[in-house]
């Protein structure tokens, strides 16, 4: 068996290019790197613990896509460009084709965004990944929470909902007839799609940004409670997937799914009405909707054809209370 410091040199240094501004990467007491000027250091921490944000049973890949997936998500939701990531791991035992596989995903998608491993901490006890991610956002221009007027449109980018109807099939609360739905949801719930270029490039057009980790209508209230405006949501704009649609059978179930989904890492945003029609251009080729208005009601209302509906939605869920 390796001992940690062969380890953490096999596994986690020297597996992808340096970055120019990287100075000192894994190695010695810290890494050393150079900020660019005119610009903020956006700066966020995720932790996946076993269990919790994903099962025993899940794949290396499937474990590593998610810890930096949904720490990208959060830079992206600053509008940040990622940079530097340090991870601390901690395993139960030293499994190397595990770590091999875990290793590979994690580099893959760290290579896809040009963001670098510079350090970390291993450690042996339950399987815990804890990434901190470290991104560049010019002065002035990062996506806060606290900016939503009345009368912005709220937008999201992607479908909604397919993460939760993934987790159904994972913990087999609720399965399509068609097994191939149910392998497409499952994998959509762990290989989510980080929205970086939609964040950098909605600096300077969205009044306000999330990222949706804990279900839309949970991160949209924090947008309005931080901007202190309320909304109205058209639930028949939520973006949903054929898959999505032929696992609930029903357009309502869809909806409900989409509303209370967590951990689909995508973007909900505001624009003033003003800038609304920059963002075709903006989002080229990023699909992307308009669910709905922000209000000075401070509540939010959903509406199917105009008017009013009443629904008790539950919020989102890990695979347990914590
Ligand atoms: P220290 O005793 O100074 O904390 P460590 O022995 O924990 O140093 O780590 C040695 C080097 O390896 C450090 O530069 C650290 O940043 C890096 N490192 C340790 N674990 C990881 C990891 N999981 N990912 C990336 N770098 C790591
Ligand atoms: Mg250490």
């Amino acid at each position: 068996m390796l001992g940690e410091f062969n380890l953490i040199e096999t596994y986690f240094s020297n597996q992808q290019a340096n970055r120019d501004d990287v100075v000192l990467a894994q190695g010695d007491d810290c890494a050393l790197v150079s900020p660019p000027s005119g610009c903020h250091i956006a700066i966020s921490t995720d932790t996946l613990v076993c269990g919790t944000h994903f099962l025993a049973s899940a794949s290396p890949e499937d474990i590593a896509h998610k810890a930096l997936a949904s720490n990208l998500s959060d830079l992206a939701a600053m509008g940040a460009t990622p940079a530097w990531v340090s991870m601390g791991i901690s395993m139960p035992e030293v499994n190397e084709p595990w770590l091999a596989s875990f290793c590979q995903a994690f580099f893959e998608l760290a290579n896809q965004h040009n963001i670098q491993l510079i350090g970390g901490d291993t450690t042996k006890g339950p399987l815990t990944i804890t990434l901190t991610v470290q991104g560049f956002v010019p002065v002035g221009q990062a996506l806060t929470r606290g900016q939503a007027q009345e009368g912005d449109g709220i937008y999201v980018t992607g479908t909604l909902g397919d993460a939760k109807a993934g987790l159904d099939v994972i913990l087999k609360t609720r399965l399509s007839t068609q097994h191939d739905i149910n392998q497409i949801l499952e994998k959509r719930h762990y290989r989510s799609t980080p929205q970086v270029l939609a964040g950098t490039q909605l600096r300077g057009l969205a009044s306000a940004a999330i990222d949706i980790s804990d279900g839309l209508i949970a991160d949209l209230r924090h947008i309005l409670s931080r901007s202190q405006r309320g909304a109205i949501i058209d639930t028949e704009q939520l973006p949903i997937s054929n898959e999505l649609l032929c696992f609930t059978g029903s357009d309502m179930l869809a909806r409900q799914y989409a509303l209370t989904s967590g951990e689909e890492y995508q973007l909900c945003f505001t624009v003033p009405q003003h800038d609304e029609p920059k963002l075709d251009q903006q989002l080229a080729g990023i699909p992307y909707s308009r669910i709905g208005q922000i209000t000075n009601s401070g509540r939010i209302v959903l509406h199917e054809q105009g008017c009013e509906v009443d629904w008790e939605l539950t919020g989102y869920d890990h695979f347990k209370d914590h």
